[in-house]
């Protein structure tokens, strides 16, 4: 590849005079030695995968306030038990349960023959017979959002804007509004259904689901994601012809609300003034497959972080794993355990639930007393090929509720250029975690536990990322 001259006198513009303007060179950044060697022993971690691989096969998929979850919740307290966790015990309680019905869609004219999609979380349902009734195409959020109030009575909806795969996944937000609100919009014009491009970077035939909002008054239509193939598909169609009839069935149901829980387990500190540091992922998964990546390879990879610690000499402050027990239909989890853990001291909230591929960048969000924290992780975390972001940290469903109360952050971002191939697939497998990968990702999580949780200085809240 050729590197235009331009582009090479603006690399040395903003970086070599930074350095060369220093009046003098920076202090060395001093790591206790041995971080190093416990990120360094955490590179041969057999416990995330044997976690992620018990999970997955011993109870697959885990719907959230579904038996299947329960179940989950029962492996999970054996399994942490078993690795020496203190304090080990589930906090229970109650949501509202949506589960899959019927999905069919077939094209009735010009062309018939049967599509693939999935319903979205909190979809409404058609009849048991289905609708019949004409697509309306939208080749992106922007034309839905433009389409006047009413022009979608009796009819489909279809949106097919198109998600790219990006190394910091921001591709899920960009382009995830169609499914997280399209429905929502769609319903307040009229349609009877939407039916919308998977939010996904594959061109494969699976669906990609996920939860859907409806806004407070707004009655949900059935709404559900074309596989991408079956979406481009559908594009081709209307290249041809804007007169396209479908047969909509999907016959998703809500239940009354039911028990969820979150699951915990402790690495006891010797400083219970120091606050408590607060890690985990998402015991639950979506219907659709097992959920390795999303997401137990999160709570694997936190839970072997805090293992490498349990077995070290003890840290000043308390470490705990929460497996929270419903993310996808809506954080039900994150929510009940910032409320009933609302008045204790909290250290930090980290969350890992982004897949199992290599950490590349972290970013922090601490209060001024304890900013040191930051620059100290920038060493050990250099050597795993980690970089520093200039973003304020505070991402994550989970513990999103921690951070409104103004506990600190750390995000150890993980590669997402495969994540969106899958998520919410009946892909999420467990052959799609790539072992080295995870065990860099538990390299880097003891690295950063073990600083944070011994670390010298003392804070209590800071400012929540955008507050
Ligand atoms: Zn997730
Ligand atoms: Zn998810």
């Amino acid at each position: 590849m050729r590197i235009a001259p331009l582009a090479l006198a603006g690399i040395a513009a903003v970086a070599v005079p930074a350095i060369a303007q220093r009046a003098a060179p920076p202090a060395p950044v001093k790591v206790d030695p041995a971080v190093a060697k416990a990120r360094d022993a955490a590179l041969k971690d057999d416990v995330a995968y044997d976690i992620v691989e018990g999970l997955t096969t011993e109870v697959g998929q885990r719907l959230a306030a579904t038996e299947a979850e329960a179940r989950a919740r029962a492996w999970a307290v054996v399994k942490l038990k078993a690795l020496g966790f203190k304090n080990v015990h589930i906090e229970t309680y109650m949501m509202p349960v949506w589960v899959r019905g019927e999905e069919k869609a077939e094209i009735v004219g010009p062309y018939p023959q049967k599509l693939v999609l999935a319903a979205l979380g909190r979809s409404g349902a058609t009849p048991p017979e289905g609708i019949t009734a004409p697509v309306v195409y939208f080749p992106t959020f922007n034309d839905l959002l433009a389409a006047p109030d009413g022009s979608l009575t009796g009819k489909i909806a279809f949106v097919s804007n198109q998600m790219k795969a990006a190394q910091d996944g921001s591709g899920y937000g960009a382009y995830g509004a169609a499914r997280f609100v399209g429905p929502n919009i769609a319903a307040k014009k009229g349609a009877a259904a939407i039916i919308i491009r998977s939010i996904g970077s594959d061109h494969g035939r699976w669906p990609h689901t996920g939860g859907t909002n409806w806004a407070p008054g707004v009655t949900p239509i059935p709404a559900a994601a074309l596989s991408v193939a079956d979406a481009e598909q559908l594009e081709r169609i209307f290249t041809r012809t804007d007169k396209v009839t479908l047969h909509l069935t999907l016959t998703p149901r809500t239940l009354p609300d039911a028990e969820s829980g979150n699951v915990i387990g402790e690495v006891p500190g010797t400083d219970p003034k120091a606050g408590t540091i607060v890690i985990g992922g998402h015991l639950d998964s979506w219907d659709l497959a097992t959920g390795a990546i999303d997401d137990g390879a999160g709570v694997a990879i936190t839970t072997a972080a805090a293992k490498w610690l349990l077995d070290g000499p003890r840290p000043r402050r308390t470490i705990r794993i929460v497996w929270f027990g419903a993310e996808e239909p809506g954080g039900f989890g994150g929510e009940a355990y910032a409320k009933a853990h609302a008045t204790e001291k909290f250290a930090l909230a980290a969350e890992s639930d982004f897949g199992a591929d290599n950490v590349w960048r972290f970013s922090t969000n601490f209060p001024d007393s304890a900013k040191a924290i930051g620059d100290r992780l920038g060493v050990a975390l250099a050597p795993l090929g980690i970089v520093r972001s200039r973003e304020v940290a505070g991402d994550g469903t989970d513990v999103g509720p921690l951070f409104k109360l103004g506990t600190a952050a750390v995000d150890l971002n993980q590669n997402g250029i495969r994540y969106f191939d899958w998520h919410h697939t009946p892909e999420d497998t467990l052959d799609k975690i790539d072992i080295e990968q995870m065990r860099q990702n538990v390299a880097a999580w003891t690295a950063m536990l073990w600083i944070v949780a011994n670390a010298p200085e003392d804070w209590d809240r800071t400012t929540p990322k955008g507050g």
